[in-house]
């Protein structure tokens, strides 16, 4: 664990809104306007928001091109004491945004790091996808490659949690597509499009259901939040017993025989219980 110097500045992680300027909160408006260095990622994209503090000589571009030489910036000027604070385009910094390299560094160097919260889109797509909350995955963006693409869908076709994707609008039908072949076009899911804007729409149904309503009551515009209900084709304590009985016995046995006896002391189908065992 690293301990916080008594001198040296204080890195603030803003967040800022995913669309409606009204949800910037008054606390990250006074961080704001009266830290030393504004970090941002696109430095004329955040002078719009700020148009109400005078922030134009505060601010400096950070995003992930310029990250490397950046961060040893940053921390000189933490060093000599000047607070500064890190914004993204959009939303929480570091979600799917540069930044968690300044953080690290910064906690590295015993500076204070304050997060100062707000919008975030998977958990703003979240609260109104009407899938289960208690427990998610953030996915972020899917590879863009289709070969690596459909490998991390695999991957994840029995994850029992909801998962929460960004997707880029042009790869939208194409991704959906690829969630219907790797999930199966049952799975419930929901499309968040320009979340707290003024078209914002929240559509749900089956995977199949949303595919087919693109670009007709789903137009092709803006931005997205891809929410995916998990797995329940298996209650999960069926698959963990599945899992010890069968690691105990292949200990032992071959693994046909193992995975033989395995479907008969707990009564999953052979060939389900096979694909259960590979993912
Ligand atoms: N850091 C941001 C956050 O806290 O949500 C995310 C930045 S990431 C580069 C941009 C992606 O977030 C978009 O491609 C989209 O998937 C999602 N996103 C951001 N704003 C959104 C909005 N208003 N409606 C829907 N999705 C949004």
């Amino acid at each position: 664990m690293t301990g916080t110097r008594a001198e040296g500045g204080t890195l603030y992680v803003v967040a800022t809104p995913i669309g409606n300027l009204d949800d910037v909160s008054p606390r990250a408006r006074a961080v704001l306007a009266k830290t030393d260095v504004i970090a941002a990622e696109d430095t004329r994209h955040t002078r719009g928001l700020l148009s109400s503090i005078s922030a134009e000589s505060r601010l400096i571009a950070y995003h992930e091109h310029n990250e490397e030489h950046r961060v040893p910036e940053l921390l000189a000027r933490l060093a000599a004491g000047d607070s500064v604070a890190l914004v993204s385009d959009a939303g929480t910094p570091l979600i799917s945004d540069p930044g968690w390299r300044l953080v690290r560094a910064a906690q590295d160097a015993g500076f204070a790091v304050v997060p100062v919260p707000g919008a975030c889109a998977a958990i703003v797509a979240l609260c109104a996808a009407g899938l289960p909350t208690d427990r998610f995955v953030f996915e972020g963006f899917l590879p863009r490659r289709e070969g690596p693409r459909d490998e991390r869908l695999a991957a994840l076709k029995r994850e029992r949690r909801t998962l929460v994707f960004y997707e880029a609008v042009h790869r939208i039908p194409a991704t959906l597509a690829a969630l219907v072949g790797a999930f199966g076009g049952e799975r419930r899911a929901a499309l968040a499009r320009e979340l707290t804007k003024i078209h914002e729409q929240i559509v749900v149904g089956t995977l199949t259901e949303l595919h087919a309503r693109l670009d007709g009551e789903i137009p092709l515009l803006g931005e997205f939040v891809i929410v995916v209900a998990g797995d329940t084709s298996e209650a999960p304590a069926d698959l963990a017993e599945a899992q010890r009985v069968y690691a105990l016995l292949a200990a032992e046995i071959d693994p046909g025989t193992a995975l033989k006896l395995t479907a008969a002391i707990t009564g999953i189908a052979r060939n389900d219980l096979y694909r259960l065992l590979r993912t």
